[in-house]
């Protein structure tokens, strides 16, 4: 497994907690010691599994192949930052590797994420006889899931598809992001898109949002943003006519987010500054990037579990043509409460939300069940066995059919 932020934590747990699945395990990252943490507190909470760790830049492909070739891992787990993703699977490639992440690749130097640079693989991939695995986290992850568990199962042919994803948590913090602050804000900055009737309609950012109620949690604001899993859904499942997704914020977020826009601090470009030496020696000349810098003054996700209270509630509501021939509706989703993620993991709910599905991702590839040499999104492969394990794993999740899905 690559990093060891908050997903890589919760993924960590997960496999020390499914040891006779996997026997041999090897966290590396861009620091040791946040290895060596993960795999303290591991022991600490009572697991026995024997793990290795290691120092990496997944930046460099040719360290990524010397740490390959020394431990040989079947299959490496990119729980890193979606800028590493091509390095990782090229240097998968090299070493015969196969591979499994949770988020498509982002430049670095320009906010903007979409599947093509990673389905340009496919063919390399393929003639490997290697196995790529895209997108197995939540959202994307689940929710994509959730859809082929849909079309399998209850759907001649899907029409109307709504990822709605909300936490009702509260950090008691002025101001936080979940998961990586740089990349959450390059993503809810940027502007809104969803698929209809055969094209990709853009809105500005932020600019729809409605009331939709979550089970257990009741009415929030939500707000349409573009997501990732779209454009894969809507090309394996063609009957789809509308695909959007949803995600709450509170005002108090909105605010903070327009002031760190409005004062350029959610700059990816660089900057010049004028920095004193830490020697005192005199003033250097260095560059910065205000999102980076942002992101060292902000709190760590990782250190938010401990006081986070509530729930995240992520889901698909799916209108169509049912088996019967009649129109149907359905809503399927999980509640996840952070103070219970916390407890198991020390890492708060959206960290346990994905670390869990990348673990059954990683499960799914150990036993067997989803090995295709290739590259593929999540819903190319059988979701029930994935759906039997969300239910043992952590992550039960429940159905309202015909339901008033508000959309
Ligand atoms: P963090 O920033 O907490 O963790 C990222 C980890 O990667 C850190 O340990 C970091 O090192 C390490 N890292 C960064 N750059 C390098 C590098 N060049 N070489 C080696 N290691 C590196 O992020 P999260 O845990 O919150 O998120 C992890 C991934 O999960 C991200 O890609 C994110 O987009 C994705 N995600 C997916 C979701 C989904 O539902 N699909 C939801 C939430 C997140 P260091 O600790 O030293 O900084």
């Amino acid at each position: 497994m690559i990093g060891a932020g908050g997903v890589a934590t919760v993924a960590a747990f997960k496999i020390a907690q499914n040891a006779d699945v996997f026997t041999e395990f090897m966290i590396a990252s861009r620091r040791k010691t946040k290895c060596d943490k993960i795999v303290e507190d591991i022991h600490k909470a009572g697991y026995k599994l024997d793990i290795k760790t290691a120092q990496v830049d997944a930046d460099d492909v040719e360290q990524l192949k010397t740490l390959f070739n020394d431990f040989k891992p079947e299959l490496v787990i990119n729980l890193a930052l979606p800028y590493q993703d091509l390095t990782i699977m090229d240097a998968c490639l090299a070493c015969g590797c196969n591979y499994l992440d949770t988020a498509n690749y982002e430049p670095k130097d320009e906010a903007h994420f979409e599947y093509s640079w990673q389905w340009a693989y496919r063919e390399r991939f393929e003639k490997a006889g290697l196995t790529a695995i895209l997108g197995c986290g939540f959202d994307p992850g689940v929710t994509s899931i959730y859809t082929a568990y849909a079309a399998k199962h209850h759907f001649k042919e899907i029409q109307y598809l709504d990822i709605v994803d909300c936490n009702a948590g509260d950090h008691h913090k002025a101001f936080a992001t979940n998961f990586n602050p740089e990349i959450n804000i390059r993503e809810i900055t940027q502007k809104g898109l969803y698929w209809e009737n055969g094209k990709w309609v853009e809105t500005e950012p932020l600019e729809i949002h409605k009331d939709l109620t979550y089970p257990e949690i009741g009415p929030r604001d939500s707000y349409l943003l573009h997501h990732e899993e779209i454009e894969s859904l809507v090309i394996n499942y063609p009957t789809i006519k509308r695909a959007r997704f949803w995600m709450t914020f509170g005002q108090q977020y909105l605010k903070h987010l327009e002031v760190i826009q409005n004062i350029g601090m959610s700059r990816i470009d660089e900057v010049e500054y004028e920095a004193p030496l830490v020697d005192g020696s005199g003033v250097a000349k260095v560059k910065i990037v205000p999102l980076q810098f942002l992101k060292a003054v902000l709190p760590n996700p990782q250190d938010l579990g401990e006081n986070y209270e509530g729930q995240t509630s992520i889901g698909c509501r799916i209108r169509g043509i049912g088996n019967d021939g009649k129109e149907h509706t359905y809503y399927v989703y999980n509640n996840c409460s952070h103070r219970a993620a916390y407890e198991e993991t020390g890492m708060q709910g959206v960290s346990y939300t994905t670390g869990v599905p990348a673990m059954i991702g990683a499960m799914m590839f150990c036993k067997g069940l989803w090995r295709k040499p290739g590259v593929y999104n999540v819903e190319e492969f059988d979701p029930d066995p994935f759906m039997e394990q969300l239910n043992k794993q952590g992550l039960p999740w429940h159905e309202i059919h015909d339901g008033d899905l508000e959309l």
